[in-house]
């Protein structure tokens, strides 16, 4: 029996009823996300199923993230579409808050995320990580969950939620998920949606860049700056692609590596038309 899939808009409803669940024994699985739910978010919610007795979903998409209000704007909304997958994952309940109730008055205190938003996204992005940051702490304050659930997808959030969670001693678990891609590499984002079928072909120069980074190092590349020239190459010169970064990081500093020795991140953002793609894959000699 499939029993109704519940929708709460209140902080005080979500906690009373995870109070419940926890009080009856349930381990809380927490799942974190702006909505416009794809095959990417649909793992993290699968993973989430399978590991905790209580399945629980957020759908906000945080003004305080956005550093262009043209990208707020924009941003694909689908409520119908993502409770219907949060149902057929199975979860159990859907945290839907406005922006009145999530920030009832204006944030006095806020996070301030050091060195490891100096590089890649955090440079071009000012202010985005800050506004995701405080955002997290305040939707783990709320559902005080056993785990909770991150794409490997946003490299840079996962290694800075999981400093968060470490610098402010909170009890809970984080758990990355790997990223998940369409069958040519591309990876899924809910802002794919607004690519023209000309800039979907086009996009997929980000995943091959990345690609090429990787089978460089795999092949004994240790200059950084090798591995960059080589990735960038892939990227064609044509009027609807920007690169914006291409970097090599310590996967959990986030800090540029000169000399790869050991596991890093190459991470890179990609415009696509109006559309900014971010990637990254994982490599180690
Ligand atoms: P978002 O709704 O974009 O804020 O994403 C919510 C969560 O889903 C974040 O932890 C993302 O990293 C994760 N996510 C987004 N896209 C993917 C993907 N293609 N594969 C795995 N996780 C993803």
């Amino acid at each position: 029996m499939t029993t109704a899939l519940g929708r709460y808009e209140t902080v005080a409803e979500l906690r009373r009823l995870l109070a419940e669940r926890r009080g009856a024994g349930d381990t809380i699985g927490f799942v974190p996300t702006m909505g416009a739910l794809h095959a990417g978010h649909a793992k993290l919610i699968e993973r989430a199923r399978r590991e905790s007795g209580f399945v629980a979903v957020s759908i906000f998409v945080n003004p305080l993230q956005f550093d262009r209000a043209d990208d707020l704007a924009k941003y694909p909304r689908t409520l119908d579409a993502d409770m219907a997958m949060c149902q057929s994952l199975g979860a159990d309940a859907v945290f839907t808050p406005t922006v009145a109730e999530m920030y009832p008055a204006q944030q006095a205190c806020t996070i301030h995320v050091e060195r490891l938003a100096d590089h890649l996204c955090g440079r071009y992005r000012p202010g985005h990580f800050d506004g995701m940051a405080t955002v997290v702490m305040k939707l783990l304050q709320i559902a005080q969950p056993d785990m909770a659930y991150f794409g490997e997808k946003d490299a840079q959030q996962l290694a800075i939620v999981r400093r968060l969670v470490a610098d402010f001693n909170m009890p809970v678990a984080i758990v990355g998920v790997p990223t998940v891609r369409e069958p040519d590499g591309l990876a899924l984002s809910s802002r794919n949606t607004r690519l023209t079928p000309s800039e979907r072909r086009k996009a997929i120069a980000l995943p091959e860049a990345l690609r090429a980074a990787e089978a460089a190092i795999r092949a004994g590349v240790t200059d950084a700056s090798e591995v960059i020239r080589v990735a960038t190459l892939k990227i064609p010169v044509d009027e609807a692609l920007r690169l914006e970064y291409l970097e090599v990081v310590g996967p959990d500093d986030v800090q540029p590596v000169t000399t790869i020795e050991g596991p890093v991140l190459i991470a890179g953002a990609l415009w696509v038309g109006a559309t900014r793609l971010i990637d990254n894959i994982r490599a180690s000699r």
